[in-house]
Parts: structure tokens; sequence; C-alpha cells
């Protein structure tokens, strides 16, 4: 069994990103500037957006961190973002999810300037993104790509089961896999909560991507020989035997899946870096399009 090393990769990726931002640098004088917008303090989100300003540090880019109280109305958030949208010293941001319940995401993602969309988030990257076009890539299935590539792990002819229909990772995942492009060609099948006979469908899977935010919800009942599992899912379980209070759980039943894969990912330690790194990737490439859009007028 192989397991997937999400941070190895990650770091394999940083030096790639590192020689590829000096290249820039040198020629154009920008440095890269990645913003994140973060709502209320969730535990979960402000490690998520503190592990992505710390990735921004290591690698050289420049970060910004917007704090909003959690009863900001959606009008105010999106004023701001206006003005991200407009600010030429800002290449790209993120809106870290989940937003409080008064907010309607759609409505705040849509107010992104696609250019600066590093997550991918916007349905103007999602669509292009359908279309083979290019795109800034949802940052965790892009994440995920780049690791079956690491990896060598072949996609064309196998049969992917995504678990999770999300717009951030299940449906983009679902997409990007059943291009046709290298990682691609797969024959991908979705599931979701309405999904009848699941266990007959994920039996079927030679690569199965878990993103429902069930903790270990893949039993070993549900996988067959050979599998490789990518495992998105990470949940805060409680546990009194650390010191923080709890542990991080992914969507898959490690301890009884992993005896019958040919490669799975770790959670903590598998796909959380990568998504990290490709967010980072598609902050080079904004600034990348926004110097070569200013000077080409
Ligand atoms: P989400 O928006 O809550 O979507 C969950 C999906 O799972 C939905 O499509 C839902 O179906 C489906 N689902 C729920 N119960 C199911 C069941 N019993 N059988 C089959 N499908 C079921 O979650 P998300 O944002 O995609 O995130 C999923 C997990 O990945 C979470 O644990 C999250 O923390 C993690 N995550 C990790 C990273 C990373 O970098 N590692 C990044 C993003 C997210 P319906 O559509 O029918 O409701």
């Amino acid at each position: 069994m192989i397991l997937i090393n999400g941070k190895e990769s990650a770091l394999h990726f940083s030096d790639q990103l590192a020689i590829n931002l000096l290249e820039f640098k040198e020629r154009t004088g920008v440095i890269p500037h990645l913003a994140a917008i973060l709502v209320g303090q969730s535990g979960p989100s402000e490690t998520y957006v503190a592990a992505k300003m710390e990735a921004c540090h290591k690698i050289g880019f420049r970060s910004s961190l917007v704090r909003f109280d959690e009863n900001v109305l959606q009008e105010d958030l999106i004023a701001r973002i206006k003005l991200m949208n407009a600010d030429q010293d800002l290449h790209g941001f993120i809106v870290q999810l989940p937003l409080p319940a008064h907010i309607y995401v759609d409505k705040v993602i849509e107010s992104i300037d696609p250019e600066k969309d590093v997550d991918g988030f916007h349905p103007i990257n999602l669509g292009k993104m359908a279309k083979g076009q290019k795109a800034f890539a949802s940052a965790t299935p892009w994440g995920i790509i780049k690791l079956l590539q690491h990896y060598n792990i072949e996609t064309e002819g196998k049969h992917v089961v995504v678990l999770g229909r999300s717009q951030i990772v299940g449906l983009p995942m679902s997409l990007l896999l059943s291009r046709n492009s290298n990682p691609g060609n797969a024959t991908v099948t979705i599931c979701h909560s309405k999904t009848n006979n699941l266990k007959a469908i994920t039996l079927q899977a030679d690569i199965l991507v878990a993103a429902l935010g069930i903790p270990e919800f893949v039993k070993a009942d549900m996988v067959k020989e050979g599998v490789v599992v990518i495992d998105v899912g990470i949940t805060r379980v409680e546990d009194p035997t650390k010191k923080s209070g709890f542990r991080l759980v992914g969507d898959v039943d490690y301890t009884s899946v992993s005896p019958k894969c040919a490669a799975i990912t770790p959670v903590p330690g598998g796909v959380g870096p990568m998504t990290i790194i490709a967010l980072m990737e598609n902050t080079l490439l904004a600034a990348q399009n926004q110097w070569q859009a200013r000077t080409a007028n």
C-alpha cells in the first residue's frame, strides 16, 4: 500500500513554485499578493486561513487578512470585495467558507472578480474549467489532480467514484477527472445524499474520492481490493487525550480501509497541503495574468 504523502508532495511543488516566483519577481519586480477574508471566529477556518498565510510567507508572497465580525451585513462584505477587486496591489483573494447562515454564499462568490478568484469558485471559472479553457481551477480538486500526477496514478479509463457534489470539491473534481486530458479521461460517477445503493457503486471504484464531511463514513466493505482512495474530508472530533481536545478525522475509516488499498491519502497530511499549493499556484498565475494585461496596454 502506498501512503500518498501530501506534505512531502507539497514541499516538492513549493520548491518549483519558489523558482517560478523568483523568475517572475526578477523580470517584473512584482511580488504576488494574496488576501483572505475571514468572517467570524470559527476554529477550523482560523486554522485553514493561518496555514494559507503561513504558506505565502514561506514561499515569498505577500499576504493580508481581512477580518469581519460574524454579524457583518452581506452588503458590507460585498462592498469590501468590490474594493479588493479594484485594488491593483492585490492579485488574488479568497473568502474562507463556510460563511454565517444569513449570508448568501453564491452572491458573495459572484461579486469576486473572476481574475482574482484564486479559489476557482466563481461560476465563470467553474464554467471555463468545465469547457477545458484556461481558468483558475478549484484549489482542492486541482491539488488532488497534482497529487495523482505526482504519484503517477493513472486515471485514463478508470472508474472514479466521487462521494459529494459540492461546488467547491465534488462537482469540480468530477469535471476535472472526466475531461479529455491527462490526468482525466476517467469514467466518473458522482454520488450524493440521495444516491441509492451507494455501496454497490463504491465497490466498482478504481479510484474513490470521498468528500462528504462525515467522519469515517467509508468502511472496508465499501471498497474493492486495490482501490486508490483520496480522502478529502476533515472533521474535528472530540478527543480528550489530545492537548487541543480534538483530532482531525477524514471521511474514510483509515484503519479498516487502508489494508485493501493500492494507495491512500491520510488525514491530516494528504489533500490539505496540496489545496494550499494549488491556491499559491493560482495566485502566481493571477499576478502573471494581471501583469501581462497591464503591460500590454
Ligand atoms: P458539503 O458542501 O457539505 O458537501 C457534502 C456532499 O456530500 C454533498 O454533496 C452531500 O450530498 C454529500 N453527502 C452527504 N451525505 C451523504 C451520504 N450519506 N452519501 C453520499 N453523499 C452524501 O462539503 P464540502 O465543502 O464538499 O466538504 C466535504 C469535506 O471535505 C468536509 O469534511 C470538508 O471539511 C472537507 N474539505 C477539505 C478540504 C481540504 O483541503 N482537505 C477542502 C475543502 C473541503 P447533497 O448534495 O445531496 O447534500
